[in-house]
């Protein structure tokens, strides 16, 4: 990008903080993706965030679509949790005891939600889902679990798999560290294949505890599945006694308050859910059926626990942020918001004759650079149009918006974006597109 382009923003407090981040954590960061290492520049150091606006270490303002990779669906900083966290804090961070917040936020959520019946909560998304796998294999007394390629679920051993070439495949592990027997245990299929679940079942007949997916796959682009697709999947399980373990830990509270169950009406067997229940404080959550949760420890064999589980001040947060989400409108509005500012990209790509595609659910969104009209598995994304990702992603930083560091992440957009936010985003978008395709 030349002449058109922003001249690059100073970076140069955030790149102090990263050469000493280096000397304490592996790649200067806590967590990988943070590290910048698929566009251009180091690493950003946040210092504050407010409504959608967020300000690095150098000062520079941007408009965030990352919001915290999801939690964030009322903005920064909202005064309604921030209140409410203080109000709870003042009496003590932890007890390790029950409090009467895990009843309030289990009700608020189990009340308006026809899927569940009974919730246990976490501290994270990986954790929640770990326990789903547990729950399903505990409960079936099976071994075996079936995830789609292109599917994240957080990075506990069984879950950190990736297929291999063939229809269907005996996963193969995709970070150091895990045992090949653990990754036999997992066997990994397209997603939108019918034909490779049906022969992943013939193929393990009675060893399939459950099949785990994300039911809006938005941890590899936004890979958007027909309603029969995920029908199919319920219905397969049903015909081999396997469980429906759908990851909503993205799809949650986020395509509606409830999730994609909800959205698609699909009723799964275990739900689990992270981020946005945490109102940005670290919870997690794994829910299903009476019965199904009675095999939880104490009331079942299935062990599972935690030091900080359902703690006082995280769930102060998610009470407060998901009051502001039962209320009445509040999906209607924000859902329209992200369907007409995705509209009008798409209709300014469109116009331009650019290869560009924008892909949206709820207030999800998805910049592909492309010409398919659907985008429905991993393997349909292609590589090489990463590069005008970063071409975008460090333009945009130039210009005050900010996006996470990676093209196969999605965007989300929260309450607190308004009208006058998201044409400002727009404006800059489009003339961004501009110098990317020139
Ligand atoms: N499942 C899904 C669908 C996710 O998107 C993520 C995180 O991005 C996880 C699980 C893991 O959650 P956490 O990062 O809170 O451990």
């Amino acid at each position: 990008l030349t002449s058109g382009a922003k001249p690059d923003i100073s970076r140069e407090k955030s790149a102090q903080l990263y050469e000493k981040a280096k000397t304490f954590f592996p790649g200067g960061v806590n967590s990988p993706v943070r590290a910048f290492k698929s566009v251009y520049g180091t690493p950003l150091f946040i210092e504050k965030g407010d409504g959608c606006y967020l300000w690095d270490a150098d000062g520079n303002q941007f408009i965030d679509f990352c919001c915290s990779w999801g939690p964030l669906i009322l903005g920064h900083n909202p005064a309604k949790v921030r209140e409410k966290v203080i109000e709870v804090m003042a009496n003590g961070m932890s007890f390790g005891a029950p409090t009467a917040l895990e009843n309030e936020l289990a009700e608020l959520i189990i009340s308006n939600n026809k899927y569940i019946e009974k919730i246990r909560f976490t501290s994270s998304g990986t954790e929640a889902v770990m326990s789903a796998i547990r729950l399903a294999r505990g409960t079936t007394k099976r071994d075996k679990i079936i995830k789609f390629e292109g599917c994240y679920h957080g990075h506990s051993d069984s879950l950190l798999v990736k297929a291999g070439s063939g229809l269907v495949t005996f996963g193969e592990t995709s970070s150091a560290g895990i045992p090949k027997s653990f990754a036999n245990e997992t066997i990994v299929v397209s997603l939108n294949d019918k034909e490779a679940l049906k022969k992943a079942f013939e193929d393990f007949k009675e060893q399939i505890a459950a099949v785990i997916i994300e039911p809006v796959p938005a941890n590899n682009g936004l890979l958007l599945q027909d309603k029969d697709f995920l029908q199919f999947v319920r219905d397969i399980c049903n015909e081999n006694c396997a469980l429906l373990i759908f990851d909503e830990v993205i799809s949650g509270f986020r395509v509606g308050f409830e999730g994609a169950a909800g959205y698609y009406d699909i009723q799964p067997d275990i739900v689990t859910y992270g981020k946005i229940i945490g109102g940005g404080l670290p919870v997690g959550a794994y829910a299903s059926s009476a019965a199904i949760m009675s095999n939880i420890s104490p009331e079942g064999g299935v062990y599972q626990a935690g030091t900080l589980s359902g703690n006082p001040v995280a769930m102060a947060a998610g009470i407060a942020q998901l009051t502001e989400l039962s209320k009445s409108g509040f999906y209607k509005e924000l859902n329209n918001k992200t369907q007409e500012f995705a509209d009008s990209i798409q209709r300014y790509a469109t116009a331009k004759n650019y290869k560009f595609k924008v892909f949206t659910i709820g207030s999800i969104f998805w910049f592909a650079f492309t010409d398919k009209d659907k985008i429905q598995t991993a393997e349909d994304i292609d590589p090489a149009s990463m590069e005008k990702f970063k071409m975008m992603h460090k333009e945009l930083l130039n210009r005050g918006i900010y996006f996470g560091p990676s093209g196969y992440e999605v965007g989300f957009i929260s309450a607190a974006h308004n009208k006058v936010d998201l044409e400002k985003a727009k404006r800059q978008i489009f003339e961004t597109l501009d110098l990317v395709f020139r």
